[in-house]
């Protein structure tokens, strides 16, 4: 089985409240697009730093609309600066994230169960489901080729809005792997069956 797969990465990340945003940027604050990302979801101007007991994280991207809870998603060399626990959560799973204060230009507030690194996921392109019997909830391992290229195991399936495959990981995990920007990569075995 060898089906492709559009690699791209992710750099840490803030997704914040509204009322957040007003806490840390000043009231009735809207965020600036910069770049977007998606159909609604955009990259602000906007960054923030991030403290946790050993120390803190800052240049913290901020991405838009604001949603109804707070994620920032981290590397895992963040959690270390940090002195945070690497949770790997789903996105939007955060019972179990870390606790951090953020920090922007107009306040400092303390945010519980926040901090969170994304787990590696593949959102399902429509042809490919069809095609492969690859269901949503399936665990997959992604291959990417190059002189660093490796399997990446653990890979949850998620659904997806286009036709094509796109693989989600962060830039650590791209970078170990010497990816440089989106590429390719092919789903080579499905590990568990949801
Ligand atoms: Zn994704």
């Amino acid at each position: 089985m060898r089906t492709d797969v559009e690699v791209s990465m992710s750099n840490r990340h803030a997704h914040l409240t509204a009322e957040l945003v007003e806490a840390l940027f000043g009231e009735g604050y809207e965020l600036h697009e910069m770049r977007k990302v998606g159909v609604r979801e955009f990259a602000s101007q906007e960054t923030i730093t991030a403290y946790g007991p050993k120390g803190k994280v800052a240049d913290i991207r901020v991405m838009g609309p604001p949603r109804s809870y707070c994620q920032i998603e981290l590397l895992m060399g963040d959690t270390y600066k940090l002195g945070i626990e690497a949770v790997l959560c789903d996105s939007g799973h955060v019972d179990n994230a870390a606790d951090l204060v953020l920090e922007g230009p107009a306040g400092k507030v303390a945010v519980p169960h926040c901090g969170i690194v994304a787990r590696r996921h593949l959102h399902l392109g429509q042809v490919v489901a069809d095609q492969y019997e690859v269901k949503v909830g399936d665990i997959v391992s992604v291959r990417v080729g190059g002189e660093r290229g490796v399997i990446f195991n653990n890979v949850i399936v998620r659904s997806g809005r286009s036709d094509r495959c796109k693989f989600h990981i962060d830039v650590e995990e791209g970078n170990a792997a010497g990816l440089r920007g989106v590429t390719r990569g092919e789903i080579v075995s499905i590990d568990e069956r949801s």
